[in-house]
């Protein structure tokens, strides 16, 4: 029996189709997109064709707008730290308290080495954004907000359009954190007016290692490294061009969005139905109106999420929970502790997140498993209790 993987907001399977668009660009077309002959020239055109595959899912206005990273947590660090070296009289960065570490961690940095005030807003106990809070903090000193589009624990989705549009009346630039989005929601940057985004190929069905940031043309970034001109000096360095050939062809297979969403949706749904008809003292994390179709967080009593995790990969069966070993201890992630989930609950939070290839006999599964593995936790916890 294959297992029943329910972690796609980790990582996806890499397509097949990808890895054959992948292939003769590690055998044949192997030269240095750079080098002027006819390999370098063949080797630049498949990074072009893959700038512009990324391009048509982003809705940018130009392939010149994007610029390939090692992924989603370069493509993060290059906008935000790009973005605060431009305006010296700017110099105020707005988060979320909910971002990926690839935010979080450096806007710490920042403060600490640079002095950069950060503003942290806070979420509700469904993770939605504090807007009062929001609003009061842009200001004429704000040089970047960065919001994520969806949150990849809860996959709580932020009203980017209006929290880009109110960023943009104070003058900041706007960036968001894509990476969870990219490839499950339609995202049209142009329309919206965001500045910078980032996303990560391996999230949609593309290699690990490739990301991009894409840059509203007219904004100028300092690059984070120095070195040669490739990315129009954005990310010096010799191109990865199999990956970035592989993170276009992956973005080009993301087509009929909306259809795919509706399924996993209705698969998410049943899940989550089927768990908390079955399951006592189970609370659902997010904001159930505004959430990635494939993505299910749910906070269980009376056990550790990291047990559950264990005995359902015993079962063959994949997922993740929401806790963060920090000094040794299991401690409730960061996203949890910003929506204040109650104690006991936040210790037991997993996260389920589907994908194209769940199927509805995987749901039955978990559905069949999960209700006896929590029973045995619970039933050993209480042992222990008793001792
Ligand atoms: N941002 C979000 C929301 C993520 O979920 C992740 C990865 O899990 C990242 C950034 C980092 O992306 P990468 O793994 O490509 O560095």
């Amino acid at each position: 029996m294959n297992p029943v993987y329910l972690d796609h907001n980790a990582t996806t399977r890499v397509d097949a189709r990808v890895v054959a668009e992948m292939f003769p660009y590690f055998t044949e077309h192997f030269a240095n997109a750079s080098s002027k002959h006819a390999g370098g020239t063949r080797a630049a055109q498949g990074v072009l064709k893959a700038r512009r595959q990324i391009q048509a899912l982003i809705g940018a206005r130009s392939e010149s707008e994007i610029v390939f990273t090692s992924g989603g947590t370069e493509a993060d660090n290059l906008a935000i730290q790009g973005a605060l070296d431009l305006d010296s009289n700017r110099q105020e960065l707005v988060i979320s308290a909910v971002e990926h570490p690839a935010v979080l961690a450096l806007a710490d940095h920042l403060h600490r080495t640079r002095g950069i005030l950060v503003h942290r807003i806070g979420v509700d106990g469904q993770g939605r954004l504090d807007r009062e809070a929001y609003s009061r903090v842009l200001g004429s000193r704000t040089a970047l907000v960065s919001m994520m589009w969806a949150n990849n624990e809860t996959g709580t989705i932020f009203p980017i359009a209006e929290l880009a549009a109110e960023a943009r009346v104070n003058g900041a630039l706007f960036h968001t954190d894509a990476v969870q989005a990219a490839g499950r929601i339609p995202l049209a940057v142009a329309e919206l007016g965001i500045d910078l985004l980032s996303l990560s190929a391996h999230k949609f069905h593309g290699p690990k290692g490739v990301g991009a940031l894409y840059l509203r043309q007219g904004v100028k970034l300092k690059s984070l490294l120095k070195g040669g001109r490739q990315e129009r000096g954005m990310r010096p360095g010799t191109e990865n061009v199999p990956g970035i050939v592989g993170a276009g062809a992956a973005a080009a297979l993301c087509t009929g969005l909306e259809a795919a969403a509706r399924r996993q949706g209705g698969l998410r749904d049943r899940l989550e139905t089927g768990l908390l008809q079955r399951i006592p003292d189970v609370l659902v994390v997010g904001d159930v109106d505004h959430r990635l179709a494939n993505t299910l967080c749910l906070a269980f009593d009376l056990v550790e999420g990291d047990d559950v995790v264990t005995l359902l990969s015993r079962a063959e069966i994949q997922v993740s929970s929401g806790s963060a070993c920090a000094s040794g201890n299991m401690e409730p992630s960061h996203v949890l502790r910003a929506m204040r989930v109650p104690f006991g609950p936040s210790h037991g939070a997993v996260r389920f997140s589907l994908g194209h290839d769940t199927t509805a006999a995987d749901i039955e599964r978990v559905l069949e498993v999960l209700p006896g593995v929590i029973a045995k936790l619970r039933d050993a916890s209480e042992t222990r209790g008793v001792a």
